[in-house]
């Protein structure tokens, strides 16, 4: 092992995630420390890690989100550096930037870049000036009325209205018509100003069939920077990833090299260091358009490990150490086909609302190297109301989609939970119906194909 990495780190996270973390810290002989909160203290992460520290009660705003809590543990515990999982403190610039005052290492990206992507409008002019292809719209800080209204007539109807601060579908709506844009206007300004304290605006041509295609970057502080190909996440529910593979179906090498270098562009535009996903709209004719960046892990990262065989975490935590990128782009392959399954404590008859409880009996189907399941919690744990429902994610790989595909359904029929309604029927419905084989995406799959799934 080399001497520059570290000896300690911190996981200011919790459930699979941090579990995720702490796997590849041990294997590389780096010691953990968790944090957890009072929901927590039987968790799966608390007992995986060589140390735990409690920060607070079960409410994340009350723990996991307290960073001054999380740091004083990373203090106490002499860890060097802190690894933010995705979520909570993952793009908080105040953060990263507390854990720079206090000598710690962020595991993620500089404060500059995450500021950078924090806002809409600023990231979009950024990757316009850097020559990113965006979808054509107004970005522009003039918020009047008449400005926004003549953006739209311009760029021709349907246009998709955008809150310059949103995050997770909010404060988004659509524009069918020149009639219809000053009530969604309204509406719009009111759920941003809900949701995110400020009401700016983007506006952007509405796609009306576009697939989700997003860019695994990783750059290092030697300039270095590689694309590890791509991944499809078209298969949404209100804007929620269901089913994510690698590579993505009918990629060409061409487009894949052109999304590639566009999102090192994108990258390299703010001095990115670390993992970051660039996301993208392909359009039906092979065009594509930057939506934004992730500048941290994302929660769909393993299907891309399974094509590449690299192992993200370690990439960042040598990144982190200030150590060279593993690979260089010629020596990244790709190979066969992966599929992600998130696995969530929910209910599909009832407009997917969460569900709560224990989980009285927990059989995951037997992993190997073509099925991996990355989870935070086992039989008799408690899936509760404080923090997101995701039960686990079943990963799977091999040669080619079909053989990939065979495996999924194959592994979500043999899934065994009870204890509480999860969405695993949904997910296998989803997974063997005619059009998800014939690998027919776009961001309305499921509306489209309700009868076919439900
Ligand atoms: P958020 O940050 O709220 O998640 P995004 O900008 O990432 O918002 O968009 C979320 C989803 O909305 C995308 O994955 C896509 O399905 C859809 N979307 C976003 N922009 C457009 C657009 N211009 N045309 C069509 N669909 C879009």
């Amino acid at each position: 092992m080399s001497e520059q990495l570290f000896e300690k780190i911190l996981i200011a996270n919790r459930g699979e995630i941090a579990c995720r973390v702490i796997r590849t810290a041990r294997q590389m002989g780096i010691r953990t420390v968790a944090v957890y909160s009072d929901a927590d203290r039987g968790a799966l992460h608390v007992s995986m890690a060589d140390e735990a520290v409690h920060i607070g009660p079960a409410p994340s705003r009350d723990s996991y989100l307290v960073y001054e809590r999380v740091i004083d543990a990373a203090l106490k515990t002499g860890a060097q550096a802190i690894h933010p999982g995705y979520g909570f403190l993952s793009e908080n610039a105040g953060f990263c930037q507390a854990c720079g005052d206090n000598d710690i290492v962020f595991i993620g990206p500089p404060v500059a870049a995450i500021e950078a992507m924090g806002s809409k409008s600023a990231a979009k002019q950024i990757m316009e000036a850097a020559g990113v292809p965006l979808v054509p719209g107004y970005h522009g800080d003039d918020q009047d009325r008449a400005i926004l209204k003549a953006a739209a007539d311009d760029m021709g109807y349907p246009v998709l209205l955008k809150a310059v601060a949103g995050g997770g579908g909010k404060g988004m709506r659509q524009v069918w018509s020149a009639a219809e844009f000053d009530e969604a206007l309204d509406a719009a300004r009111r759920e941003a100003m809900n949701g995110f304290g400020n009401d700016d605006m983007l506006v952007e041509k509405y796609l009306t069939q576009p697939r989700h295609v997003e860019i695994q970057v990783f750059c290092d502080s030697h300039d270095n920077g590689v694309y590890l190909f791509e991944r499809d996440c078209s298969v949404q529910r209100r804007h929620q990833k269901v089913i994510e593979e690698a590579p993505a179906p009918g990629m060409t090498d061409e487009l894949r090299a052109a999304m590639g270098e566009a999102a090192l562009r994108a990258a390299r535009a703010i001095d990115y260091q670390g993992a970051g996903t660039v996301e993208f709209l392909l359009d039906s004719d092979g065009a594509f358009y930057f939506m934004e960046m992730n500048t941290r892990l994302q929660v769909e990262h393993p299907v891309t490990e399974m094509i590449t065989g690299q192992d993200l975490v370690e990439w960042q935590l040598r990144v982190a150490a200030g150590e060279p990128l593993p690979a260089t782009q010629d020596e990244l392959t790709l190979s066969g086909h992966a599929f992600e399954a998130r696995i969530y404590a929910e209910d599909p008859d009832n407009d997917f609302l969460p569900v709560t409880g224990t989980l009285s009996f927990l059989q995951p189907p037997e992993t190997s190297r073509h099925v991996r399941v990355d989870t935070g919690v086992l039989q008799g744990d408690e899936v509760s109301v404080y923090y997101d429902p995701m039960i686990a994610k079943l990963i799977v790989w091999d040669e080619n989609r079909d053989k990939a595909l065979q495996r999924l359904t194959r592994a979500l029929r043999e899934y065994r939970i009870s204890g509480m309604t999860t969405n695993l029927d949904f997910l296998y419905n989803l997974a063997n119906s005619a059009p998800f084989r014939a690998a027919e995406l776009d961001t309305g799959f499921i509306e489209k194909h309700h009868s076919e799934i439900f």
